[in-house]
């Protein structure tokens, strides 16, 4: 048994990452890093300043520029863009849409990735176990994660979920736009040429179709004290 331990977790929209890491980091007591959010304030950090989105040497140098900062609440995860709450903002269907633009520039995804592993580091140089999620954490961000996994579920059901998620936010969307979105957003996000989301060898690929949240992470638990980890 590990007294502290990092999880990366990977997977689409809507697969239930989100989720599942929330739920690991309140039973190990770890701290949490939801990276899409970062993405997500870069994006709308270029949104607001109305630079050429496509252009990365311009993207970069609003990434330079701003402080992207993350709380783990009781109330979910909060995150500021230059001390400023945008935890909702992030959510709009602007951003979700034009965030893979962003996402796919090498030289960004290199920033982003130093800047979590030094989260990373820093939460296990304090003792405390880590759970990181989103598109490249099993490839690219903890390389020695202690438990790597890799969440799928049916694409309708995604988009059921994340219909949901986005309505208790408040913001107005349909299930047909939320489904053009995913597929979208699936597309980019495995086909980029940068760090594509893809399933490494050493993952556990759990389908998350048929399950509730418990079930998921009942799963989960029974690989980590399986591998000793708890
Ligand atoms: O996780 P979420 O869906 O909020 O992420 C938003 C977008 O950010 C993804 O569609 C993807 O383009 C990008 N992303 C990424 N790498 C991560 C996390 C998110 O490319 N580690």
């Amino acid at each position: 048994m590990k007294n502290k331990i990092s999880i990366a977790i990977d997977g689409p929209v809507g697969s239930g990452k989100g989720t599942l890491a929330v739920a690991l980091s309140k039973r190990l007591n770890a701290f949490y890093v939801y990276t899409g959010a970062m993405y997500r304030e870069l994006t709308l950090a270029c949104l607001r300043t109305k630079i050429d989105i496509n252009n990365e040497g311009e993207v970069l140098k609003v990434f330079e520029n701003i402080s992207i900062e993350l709380k783990n609440t009781d109330y979910g995860v909060r995150a500021f863009l230059d001390g400023q709450e945008v935890s909702d903002e992030i959510f709009q269907p602007l951003i979700s849409k034009t965030v893979p633009i962003v996402a796919a520039f090498p030289r960004i995804r290199k920033e982003m990735v130093l800047r979590q592993q030094e989260m990373a580091k820093d939460a296990l140089g304090k003792g405390k176990s880590v759970v990181m999620e989103g598109r490249d954490i099993t490839t690219d961000v903890l390389h020695d994660a202690d438990i790597k996994i890799y969440l799928t579920a049916d694409i309708k059901i995604r988009a059921q979920r994340r219909l949901k998620q986005l309505i208790e936010k408040g913001i107005k969307t349909t299930y047909d736009e939320v489904l053009e979105d995913l597929e979208e957003r699936d597309r980019q996000d495995t086909q980029r040429t940068a760090s594509p989301l893809r399933v490494v060898k050493e993952a556990v690929v759990i389908d998350t179709t048929y399950d509730t949240i418990d079930q998921t992470v009942n799963k989960v638990i029974a690989k980590l004290k399986e591998k000793n980890l708890i």
